[in-house]
């Protein structure tokens, strides 16, 4: 297994209430030319946890720290007009809690950060390291 140092979340800046699956990810991120899914998971609206990329090949989420990370996003982060929002829904909050906890059990040395704490981007428009320091 790589070395993990960091657990990224992301969204994948798509209208609240629309669902997206695992495959329409990988489909595009592949147009956009990458070896399928850039993601390692994908929580769905219902809390759903898909698996995408295997979690030993490194993802393509965050440019420059794909090599040492995990990619979680969940899908949604835009409001009906298309602004960046926070639009978790609870299922998805649930999700994302049960899942970091699992992960920071594999990865104890890993840090939860957003998108946003190492780009200048509003993914995945909240406050990810603050919200899930005590995980
Ligand atoms: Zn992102």
């Amino acid at each position: 297994m790589r070395k993990i140092g960091m657990i990224i979340i992301h969204c994948t800046a798509t209208p609240a209430g629309r669902n997206v699956s695992v495959e329409e990810i990988d489909s595009w991120h592949r147009r956009r030319g990458f070896k399928g899914i850039g993601y390692h998971y994908v929580i769905g609206l219902d809390g759903s946890i898909g698996l995408g990329r295997e979690l030993e090949l490194p993802g393509a989420h965050t440019l420059h720290f794909n090599q040492h990370s995990v990619g979680v996003a969940y899908v949604g982060g835009l409001d009906a007009k298309g602004r960046p929002a926070d639009t978790r829904t609870p299922a998805q909050r649930k999700a994302l809690v049960r899942l970091l906890t699992f992960l920071r059990g594999e990865f104890p040395e890993a840090r939860i950060l957003g998108h946003n704490d190492l780009a200048a981007k509003a993914c995945p428009c909240f406050n990810a390291a603050e919200e899930y320091k005590d995980i």
